[in-house]
């Protein structure tokens, strides 16, 4: 019984998943588990295979081995055509944003965000408009930015916009591919804000490739280290952080790592003294369920 629950509350189940490319190895026996509800993060060096093990989880590549399971479906027995109606079905549940964003350049942000939904819903144009527009407003985008062409915006606009367009059918999951890489720090830290955002108001499960340090110590649930062609540890990354595992240890021992840490130290020791202090809306934004 026990096994059946915790079975339900995986949104992404991975077992025994091996990949290569040729001879070249790039993954073997992974094992992985996305809980309902998460921000699950993954890490890993250039090339340690990060980007190659989303794609399998959004069917646009295909192991050579192991199972997957989404959202309770296996993708091993999906069709591979890409209009097979139980893949379609499927990849409507997810949101996709990709790292350089993937927004057309020859459409209107409002369009761009409308996409999915004239492909996907027999919902007219006056409709479509107005949920593109609210979508924008959610992911904290002014009116006027939908007449916009992708190429007038900001990094941090772009962002939001391909957030919004990820978000245009209500998905159940969210993947997200370097939301912060390229944004200064300003607007990385509004970004980590509205991925925290986002998982409060819909209840949606996260996944994310990243690099940027603030957006695993302060957004992240989990995370997981892919290097060597094998899952490392998962774990919160105060868990990871007293791992021994070297490959584990390189993203905590270098300067940035270090610094990263000492600012989560300072921050938990200003909230674990809490009198005569008002909480930032950071502090309160910060997932209570956070695993310690
Ligand atoms: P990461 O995202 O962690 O940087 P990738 O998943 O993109 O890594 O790639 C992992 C390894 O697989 C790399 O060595 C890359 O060159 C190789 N690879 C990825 N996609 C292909 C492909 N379509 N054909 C051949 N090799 C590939
Ligand atoms: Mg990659």
């Amino acid at each position: 019984m026990q096994n059946a629950k915790s079975a339900d509350a995986a949104v992404i189940e991975m077992s025994k998943v091996s990949t290569r490319f040729g001879d070249h190895v790039v993954h073997s026996d992974i094992d992985l588990e996305v809980r309902r509800a998460e921000i699950f993060a993954l890490i890993g060096g250039s090339g340690s295979g990060k980007s190659t093990l989303l794609r399998e989880m959004i069917l646009l590549h295909r192991p050579n081995s192991g199972t997957i399971r989404v959202l309770g479906v296996d993708l091993q027995k999906l069709g591979d055509d890409e209009a097979d109606s139980e893949s379609l079905a499927l990849r409507q549940r997810w949101g996709v944003m990709f790292q350089h964003g993937g927004l057309f350049g020859s459409l209107t942000v409002k369009e761009n965000v409308g996409l999915p939904l004239r492909e996907h819903t027999a919902l007219d144009d006056v409709l479509i408009d107005e949920i593109a527009a609210w979508k924008l407003s959610m992911t904290g985008l002014k009116p006027e930015v939908g007449a916009q062409y992708p190429s007038e915006l900001s990094g941090g606009m772009m962002k939001r916009a391909s957030l919004a367009r990820a978000m245009a059918l209500d998905p159940e999951l969210l993947f997200l591919d370097e939301p912060t890489a390229g944004l200064d720090p300003e607007s990385a830290g509004e970004v980590d804000q509205l991925v925290l955002k986002l998982r409060d108001l819909f209840g949606l499960t996260i996944v994310m490739i990243t690099h940027d340090l603030d957006l695993l110590w302060q957004v992240a649930d989990r995370v997981a280290v892919l290097a060597d062609g094998r899952m490392q540890g998962t774990g919160s990354m105060r868990e990871l952080s007293k791992m021994d595992n070297p490959a584990i240890r390189k993203f905590f021992d270098g300067p940035r790592g270090r610094a990263a840490q000492e600012q989560e130290q300072e921050q938990e020791q200003k909230q674990e003294k809490p009198q005569g202090k008002v909480q930032t809306s950071h502090e309160i934004g910060r997932p209570s369920s956070k695993p310690k």
